[in-house]
């Protein structure tokens, strides 16, 4: 019964499978000659594309709405905790010499090329686990961003065409991103550099080669040497920030014209250099004033809370600490150890929630539910402070 029913299921999931692997082959004939016009050797498209399979899990990924933000503030508890803070700090110990030399030849500082690593790959602990060819290959030839996957695919056979890296190496998410620092292929092409000059970029088993690729983004974005990203700053009482943001830079001198302090009250320095303001969450909280630097750690992810991620991870690395200014919540957010405690302690409850991994994902998210509709507080998927205590004091 069981094999009958399984069949049935998949069936019933993709109507049209078959059409869709004879539609995937008929595309992937398109993209092979896309692939020759761009000089790929047709011995390697022969090579890699004769058994090509689809990977459709993809394609729900493509269309996936996380049915719930984080709010900045738990994004950043689990991208910047002491764990991480701590590993860091060892990296930028055992790669010492390696990070002084990316210095000297690209103009970025340490903190930041090793902040850069432990927010992509925590150190190069998680690059992915998908085969980027039958990704990129899919997204190619099905859903909504076809061109620019069909571009990406396109690059990735070129890095397997150069002999950087075999298709087997090229493993990582379900959009393409891969290695030690997660580019994407095409900017794999036109960044990467081969830093411990064994003749191959490689991002994948040579830290060296991630590292320096990484500072060498930066620098083509624009990053300017010996500048700070930014710094938190305190707002005048009503100051009005519409019409503010990270593209509206203004002079230093204007900031403080205006009653901007740096957050640890230390007034603001005076000069032309530019800086936007921002003020991530919504009702409050941290402000900062951003400049150059922080448009090219931007570049690299355009997203306020990555920025952010970065910046303050990279502050931290050189023994900075938390933001002055509280977050606008009075739940206050768990790192990675504390949602470790509250997904044992689900677990111990009863839940279902998979492996204990600080990583909420949807089986945790409908445990959390569970739990706060059994207290009778609010029902929101968050992870919290105010849960995690509530559980420890009711451990069964
Ligand atoms: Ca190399």
């Amino acid at each position: 019964m069981r094999p009958l029913c399984l069949a049935l299921l998949a069936a019933l999931s993709f109507p049209a499978a078959a059409q869709d692997v004879a539609e995937f082959r008929r595309c992937l004939a398109g993209l092979r000659v896309q692939a020759i016009d761009k000089g790929i050797a047709p011995a390697t498209l022969d090579r890699e594309l004769g058994g090509l399979e689809p990977d459709f899990t993809v394609l729900e990924r493509l269309d996936y709405q996380p049915e719930f933000r984080s709010p900045v503030w738990d994004y950043l508890a689990a991208l910047v905790d002491e764990q991480r803070v701590e590993d860091g700090r060892a990296k930028l110990q055992q790669h010492a010499d390696t990070l002084a030399e990316i210095e000297r030849r690209y103009g970025v500082d340490p903190a930041t090329v090793v902040a850069v690593w432990g927010v992509e790959s925590d150190f190069g602990k998680n690059f992915g686990s998908r085969a980027l060819l039958e990704s990129l290959g899919t997204l190619s030839c099905f859903g909504r961003r076809q061109s620019y996957f069909s571009g990406e695919f396109i690059a990735a056979l070129g890095i397997i065409d150069e002999g950087s890296l075999a298709a087997a190496k090229l493993r990582g998410s379900w959009a393409g991103a891969f290695g030690h620092t997660q580019f994407m292929p095409s900017t794999y092409l036109r960044l990467a550099v081969d830093f411990d000059g064994d003749g191959r970029r490689d991002l994948v088993d040579s830290i060296p080669d991630a590292l320096a690729s990484t500072a060498n983004f930066l620098k083509e974005a624009g990053w300017q040497p010996d500048q700070p990203w930014g710094f938190e700053v305190t707002l005048p009482a009503g100051f009005d920030l519409a019409g503010e943001g990270r593209r509206t830079k203004r002079p230093l001198d204007e900031w403080r014209a205006r009653g901007l302090v740096r957050a640890d009250g230390t007034p603001l320095e005076a000069g032309q250099a530019r800086a936007g303001l921002v003020q991530p969450a919504d009702g409050g909280g941290p402000a900062f004033l951003v400049m150059r630097n922080f448009d090219a750690i931007y570049a690299y992810n355009a997203s306020m809370s990555y920025g952010l991620a970065i910046a303050h991870l990279a502050d931290k690395l050189r023994g900075g600490g938390d933001f002055v200014t509280p977050w606008p919540t009075d739940d206050l957010p768990l790192d990675r150890a504390g949602r470790r405690e509250l997904q044992t302690l689900l677990t111990a409850r009863g839940h279902d929630i998979g492996p204990i991994d600080g990583a909420i994902g949807s089986r945790t998210r409908a445990a959390i539910l569970a739990e706060k509709r059994r207290l009778g507080w609010e029902e929101t998927p968050r992870a919290g402070q105010k849960l995690l205590n509530a559980l420890r004091k009711s451990a069964p």
